[in-house]
């Protein structure tokens, strides 16, 4: 095994990290637009809103 094969090992595995890390991100966004979505009129609010821009109703706390 030479110094190439270990760097594509290396930038791979950095890869493969970086893909979970995106995913885990993107799954947690999905999560906190699914519990504004909850809202009573079902409408799509902003990211960090607090009250709903259609029907004036509290949204859920974002967790931080
Ligand atoms: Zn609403």
């Amino acid at each position: 095994m030479g110094p190439a094969t270990f760097s594509i090992l290396f930038i791979v595995g950095i890869m493969v990290i970086l893909g979970v890390l995106i995913m885990n991100s993107g799954a947690k966004r999905a999560r906190a637009a699914a519990r504004r979505a909850d809202a009573p009129c079902g409408h799509p609010n902003e990211p960090g809103a607090q009250f709903c821009s259609r029907c004036g109703e509290k949204l859920p706390d974002e967790e931080t």
